[in-house]
């Protein structure tokens, strides 16, 4: 099976990892456009906190997950998968008892502790390094004469009829809806920004060991340096990092870390979330195009979920599998 894949984000990367491992001949051409995956902070969590439930299938996706990143850990030869508990400020007395409840029926859930009493904590979480796993398997990719750096042109497309390709992936992310030759998904972008901080000295800091989330949240990425984000914007694409929300995203945490001195802010990234209308990715073959598959709609879970539908998609286009309902890239056709 020879295939195409178009983009090399997270959404490339599994396809054609889970390519390769089937012994496919793989081969990816990425644009180089601004990519949700090189600025997502990819943290990962089973827990959804605003009414203290499980998100969509947990266990399945975070299964999948581990094994999915611990062998591209071992393929690539790096450390990309870090687990850290996270701890969940309880706002109030009602949104604390409850989360005692739920600790009665959710495994990942454990109550507050002696030394940290208004927070609950949560198992299983953690985050993947996602920039070092594009930038290595790109490096592997190329290695093996599998990836060039370019647009995708019709004509590639049409390698498909030539018999070039048995099969053609867009994983484009946002970009796949700016291309008027393709019948339209409905992927809509969801603006995020966020900060690199690091520790000034004698500063109070953020937590160390656990990630933090107060509304916002902080990930704790190596000695001296935390993720702050991230912000959540509808209708706006442009790529600008505004002072506004740094300064929002800074008082957040000020407010969650009383008496936390100056941090400086190294690094403010801007990116968009490929999001659909039902928060469900698009896995399957890409309506009215013969030979065409798409993994899109990876939204604000990307790193939990696109693992599992990464392989899934896998599975169809060897004629193993068909397209879930829940999850039919049909469902998303405008009009
Ligand atoms: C600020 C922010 C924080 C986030 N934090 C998290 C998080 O903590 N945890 C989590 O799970 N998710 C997070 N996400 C979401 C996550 O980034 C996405 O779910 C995921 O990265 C989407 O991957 P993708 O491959 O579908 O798209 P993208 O990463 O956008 O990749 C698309 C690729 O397609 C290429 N491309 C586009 N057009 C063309 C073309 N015409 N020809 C060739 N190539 C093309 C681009 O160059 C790009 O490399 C975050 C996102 C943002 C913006």
């Amino acid at each position: 099976m020879r295939i195409l894949v178009i983009g090399q984000g997270l959404a490339g990367t599994l396809v054609s990892h889970f390519g390769l491992q089937r012994g496919w001949d793989v081969h990816v051409i990425d644009a180089g456009y601004p990519s949700a995956s090189s600025v997502a902070a990819g943290m990962f969590n089973p827990m959804s906190f605003r009414r203290i439930v499980e998100v969509w299938e947990a266990e399945e996706h975070l299964n999948i997950m581990r094994k999915t990143f611990e062998e591209l850990e071992s393929i690539t030869s790096t450390k990309l998968l870090h687990d850290l508990p996270i701890h969940k400020r309880l706002a109030n007395a009602e949104y604390a008892g409850l989360w005692q409840d739920q600790t009665e029926h959710l495994k990942w859930l454990l109550p507050p502790t002696k030394c940290w009493p208004e927070e609950g904590v949560v198992e299983g979480g953690g985050w993947v390094n996602l920039p070092l796993l594009l930038s290595t398997w790109r490096t592997r990719l190329i290695d093996e004469g599998r990836f060039e750096q370019r647009p995708y042109q019709d004509d590639d497309g049409r390698g498909l009829s030539h018999g070039t390709w048995d099969a053609v992936v867009d994983c484009r992310g946002t970009a796949t809806g700016l291309d008027t030759q393709m019948p339209q998904l409905d992927i809509r972008a969801n603006r995020g920004e966020l900060l690199t901080v690091e520790q000034q000295a004698h500063s109070i800091n953020p937590p160390d060991a656990h990630i933090l989330n107060f509304g916002k949240w902080t990930i704790p990425t190596s000695p001296g340096q935390w993720r702050l984000g991230a912000s959540y914007e509808w209708n706006r694409t442009d790529l600008d990092p505004t002072a506004g929300t740094q300064q929002f995203l800074l008082n957040a945490l000020d407010s969650a870390v009383p008496g936390i001195g100056q941090l400086k802010v190294t690094q403010h990234l801007v990116g968009l979330r490929p999001v659909s209308r039902d928060r469900r990715p698009a896995v399957g073959p890409y309506p009215g195009l013969p030979g065409w598959f798409v993994l899109n709609g990876l939204g604000t879970r990307g790193v939990l979920i696109g693992p599992r539908w990464a392989l899934h998609l896998m599975n169809i286009i060897a004629g193993d599998s068909t397209a879930t309902t829940e999850t039919q890239p049909n469902r998303l056709i405008f009009g």
